[in-house]
This record gives C-alpha cells, structure tokens and sequence, in this order.
C-alpha cells in the first residue's frame, strides 16, 4: 500500500495524522508575530494544525494550544474565524 506521509500533518489537540486538507493551519506571522488562520498558506512562519472540527478547535482554545506552540497570544477573535472556516 502506498502511503503519503509526507502529506500527513498531526492535529495538535487530538494528536491524530490526517491529511493536510482535512485540518486548519495556524501561524504565527515570522515578520510580525501576529497569529493568523493560514488557509491560503500566505504566511509564513511556525504553525500547529487542528482538525475541522468543534471538538479539536475548543480544546485548542480551552488549552490554550495556540500559547504553548506558537509562543503567542490567542488572537480574541479567532473563534469566529474558526468558525467561518469550519462553515465553509
Ligand atoms: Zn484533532
């Protein structure tokens, strides 16, 4: 069987491989350290990734994910964001 692991990236709540479509790309900005949703791969920077899902994207903030990888500040709005891509 072959395999794509190159593609595969791991969820940082539920620690589970998936493809890197099925997940949501988080970056922290290297220029100007603002954290931003990376839907477009447009910022550059060091990222975590969660899984399209209620679940995953509440322990991220309730576990403060996003402090603790990416060395930041949750941005206050990024709930809706997130909620706007899983709506998508
Ligand atoms: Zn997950």
């Amino acid at each position: 069987m072959k395999s794509n692991r190159k593609f595969l990236r791991q969820c940082a709540c539920c620690k589970q491989y998936k493809d890197k479509t099925e997940l949501i790309r988080i970056t922290k900005d290297y220029k100007t350290n603002e954290i931003k949703i990376n839907t477009d791969n447009s910022v550059m920077g060091r990222s975590l990734y969660i899984c399209k899902n209620e679940e995953c994207i509440t322990n991220l903030l309730k576990k403060k994910k996003i402090e603790h990888v990416l060395k930041g500040k949750t941005p206050v709005n990024i709930k809706e964001k997130l909620d706007t891509v899983l709506t998508n």
